[in-house]
């Protein structure tokens, strides 16, 4: 195992960094479940929310954005739950900040992500903005808040094994949370839940990191599976940038990937909106129900306001909201595909993407409410000296 991790290092170290996907749970997913969230906000909130709706959009990507210029920011949009142990991690983290800092030390938990604290230190700033009546500070916490909520659905961004980097599966992450919305958009079901104010803030991001990490087994092993068939000719593309080649899955790949993985990344999308939409809610509640219509100027939604929001609302419902090519990311990330990208040498890449999949099956590929334990080659491989190693690269910014 030590021999395949050095040699993925040296196959890294030739590539350059593995592709980062042009954007991560991608910037298109981020703003799909932002925008979403705000359809399923109470009428006493959404009419705020959807006025502000391109800024919220927008806004909820910040923190991906800023991870180049802000090296404190990599860690609050994860936690490597297997870092602290193999079989079910989650009965050894303390769930309060204050008692797992006492028990693994602040610099642990920095190293291997804080995610649900940050989820938590911007809700309760997203409270103060509330009590304060603060217009700018509500959207931009509101944005933030999105972001880490977001994120926490990502399997991927609960495993020391990130990219797939320990397990010969690099790449992997942008093709979970980027290629794949990107790709499947028209054959996702987004209308999810209403916003239920949780009554435990702390306990519901916790069940959403459980849950995610649920999904780690399947999102590696499937990986394997679809790999069947395919030579790392037809399995990747090659880009050269800057000098340096990267590589990302192809998008043959990526289908195969999206038939075995089913309807698992479409699902943690449908869950995450609601999530959202519950945190905003339940802030909004602990800052005592301020009137919004008060911070609005003019105070009511306009009558051409109104029917684009029941258009979008009836779209919304119906599942077709990318259809009717109303979310804000489809009219913001149109695709350019780099001219000098290398195609592999496989004739069906010429092909065009193929008929869209019927509906995903409402169950995902795995049971969430069971843990399971993360893949097996990345328990294996702790304490290998490639590990550290691998590791320590840092996580593209863009995640
Ligand atoms: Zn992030």
């Amino acid at each position: 195992m030590k021999k395949i991790i050095l040699s993925l290092g040296l196959a890294v170290a030739l590539l350059g960094p593995l592709a980062p996907a042009a954007h991560a749970w991608g910037f298109f997913g981020h703003r799909v479940i932002t925008q979403v969230a705000i359809y399923e906000l109470p009428a006493s909130m959404q009419a705020f929310y959807f006025r502000h709706m391109p800024e919220l959009v927008r806004l909820c990507t910040a923190p991906d954005e800023r991870r180049n210029q802000d090296k404190a920011e990599a860690s609050r949009h994860y936690i490597d739950m297997d870092h602290y142990a193999e079989d079910n991690p989650f009965a050894k983290m303390p769930r309060d900040y204050e008692n797992a800092q006492e028990k693994f030390t602040a610099d642990t938990l920095r190293k291997y992500g804080t995610v649900p604290w940050t989820v938590l230190e911007n809700r309760t700033k997203l409270v103060e903005a509330f009590r304060e009546r603060d217009t700018t500070a509500i959207v931009k916490y509101s944005a933030e808040l999105a972001h880490y909520v977001e994120d926490a659905f990502v399997p991927l961004h609960t495993t020391v094994n990130y990219d797939g980097q320990l397990t010969n599966q690099g790449g992997l992450h942008s093709l979970w949370e980027s290629q794949l919305p990107e790709r499947y958009i028209l054959t996702y079901k987004l209308s999810g839940d209403e916003a239920k104010a949780p009554a435990n803030s702390q306990d519901a991001i916790w069940g959403v990191i459980q849950n995610s990490y649920g999904f780690l087994t399947a999102t590696f092993d499937l990986e394997t599976k679809a790999s069947k068939g395919f030579t790392p000719q037809t399995k990747y593309t090659y880009t050269h940038r800057f000098g340096k080649t990267q590589r990302r899955y192809s998008d043959a790949f990526a289908d195969e990937y999206n038939k075995l993985v089913g309807g698992q990344v479409d699902f943690r999308m449908r869950q995450a909106a609601p999530m959202v939409a519950s945190f905003w809610l339940s802030a909004w509640q602990e800052a005592g129900r301020p009137d919004l219509s008060g911070l609005m100027y003019p105070a009511k939604l306009s009558k051409e306001e109104k029917e684009k929001l029941d258009v979008q609302l009836k779209a919304f419902k119906a599942n077709t909201l990318p259809q009717d090519q109303l979310l804000l990311a489809q009219q913001k990330e149109k695709k350019v595909e780099a001219p000098d990208e290398i195609k592999a040498a496989d004739p069906n890449e010429a092909l065009p993407p193929p008929e869209p999949e019927p509906a995903p099956a409402e169950e995902p590929a795995a049971t969430v409410t069971t843990p399971a334990a993360p893949a097996k080659v990345k328990v294996k491989t702790k304490g290998a000296a490639g590990t550290e190693k691998a590791k320590s690269k840092p996580k593209p910014a863009s995640w």
